[in-house]
C-alpha cells in the first residue's frame, strides 16, 4: 500500500506512539481518525495535523458498541478505512502480592480488557469493514498493526497484567493473519522496547536512568518517530505478514 492511500484508524492516537504514528501517515499524504478518551489531548492532535487529514473520535477502545459505531463514522470521514493501528494502552502497573496484599481483581481485568481485549475490539470491527474494499495488488485489502511491547516476553517484577494482556496480543497475530489472509488483510504487531513517551514520563527518574542504561545499542530510549518509522515500512511492504517485530536496540528487561 502506498502511504499516500492510507486511511487508518489510529488508537491511542493523541499521545506518544499513537500520535507519533498520525503525525508521520498525515506527513505523507495519508488520513487518520485517532480513537482515544482524552478530549484535550484530541483537540491539540487534530489542530496540529489540520482537520482537513485528522478527526478525533472518543472512543473507548473496550466498547463494543462504541467501537462498531466509531469505525463506521470514521470510515465516512477518511473516504474509507484500510489500515488500524492499535495503540492505546495503559501500563496496569501492580504486585501480584504487594504490601497491601493481592492485587485486585480488577486491575488485571482492566488492563487485559484495554490493552488486549480493545486490541481485539478495534482489529475486528476495521477487518469487517476492510473485507470490502476493492482489491489492490496481490488483492490487498487493509492492514492491521497492533503494538505489544517487550515485556511480553520478558516482563519484570510488577508486570504480570501488563505482560499476560501484551503476550496475548502477539500471540493472536498469527492466527489473525491467517484468518484474514483470504480478504487480503495483513496483521503485524510491534513490541517496542522503551520509548520516551507521556508513559515512560509518568515513571521515576531513576527508573528511567536505569532503563536507558539497560539498553545495548542505542544506549537510549527509542524516540517516537522511530516506531512510526516502522509502522510507515510495514504499510509498504506487503509480504510482511502474521509477524511481531521487536523494536527495541537490543534491550532483555531485568527482573526488576
Ligand atoms: P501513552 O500513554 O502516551 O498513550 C496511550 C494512549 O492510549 C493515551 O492517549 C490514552 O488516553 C489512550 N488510552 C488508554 N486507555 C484507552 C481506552 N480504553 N480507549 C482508548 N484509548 C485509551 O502511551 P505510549 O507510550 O504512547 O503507549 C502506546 C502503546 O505502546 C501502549 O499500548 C503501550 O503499552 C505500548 N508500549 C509503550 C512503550 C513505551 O516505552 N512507551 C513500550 C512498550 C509498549
Amino acid at each position: 500500500m502506498q502511504l499516500s492511500d492510507v486511511r487508518a484508524i489510529v488508537t491511542g492516537g493523541v499521545s506518544g506512539l499513537g500520535l507519533a504514528v498520525a503525525q508521520r501517515l498525515v506527513a505523507d499524504g495519508g488520513r487518520v481518525a485517532l480513537f482515544d478518551v482524552n478530549d484535550d489531548k484530541g483537540a491539540a492532535a487534530v489542530a496540529t495535523l489540520g482537520d482537513a487529514h485528522a478527526r478525533y473520535f472518543r472512543t473507548d477502545v473496550t466498547d463494543e458498541s462504541g467501537v462498531a459505531a466509531n469505525v463506521a463514522a470514521a470510515r465516512t470521514f477518511l473516504g474509507g478505512l484500510n489500515t488500524a493501528v492499535n495503540c492505546a494502552g495503559i501500563l496496569g502497573a501492580g504486585r501480584v502480592l504487594g504490601r497491601e496484599g493481592a492485587m485486585k481483581l480488577a486491575q488485571f481485568q482492566s488492563t487485559v480488557m484495554v490493552n488486549l481485549v480493545g486490541s481485539f475490539n478495534v482489529a475486528k470491527a476495521a477487518a469487517e469493514a476492510m473485507q470490502h474494499n476493492d482489491a489492490g495488488e496481490d488483492g490487498e485489502r487493509g492492514l492491521i498493526v497492533n503494538t505489544a511491547s517487550v515485556a511480553a516476553y520478558e516482563g519484570q517484577i510488577g508486570q504480570a497484567a501488563y505482560s499476560a494482556s501484551k503476550g496475548g496480543v502477539v500471540g493472536m497475530t498469527l492466527p489473525m493473519a491467517r484468518e484474514l489472509a483470504r480478504f487480503g488483510i495483513r496483521v503485524n504487531t510491534i513490541a517496542p522496547g522503551i520509548f520516551w513517551t507521556p508513559m515512560v514520563d509518568s515513571m521515576p527518574e531513576e527508573v528511567q536512568a536505569s532503563l536507558s542504561a539497560s539498553i545495548p545499542f542505542p544506549s537510549r530510549l527509542g524516540r517516537p518517530e522511530e516506531f512510526a518509522d516502522l509502522v510507515a515500512y510495514i504499510v509498504g511492504n506487503r509480504y510482511l505478514n502474521g509477524e511481531t517485530i521487536r523494536l527495541d536496540g537490543a534491550v532483555r528487561l531485568a527482573p526488576k
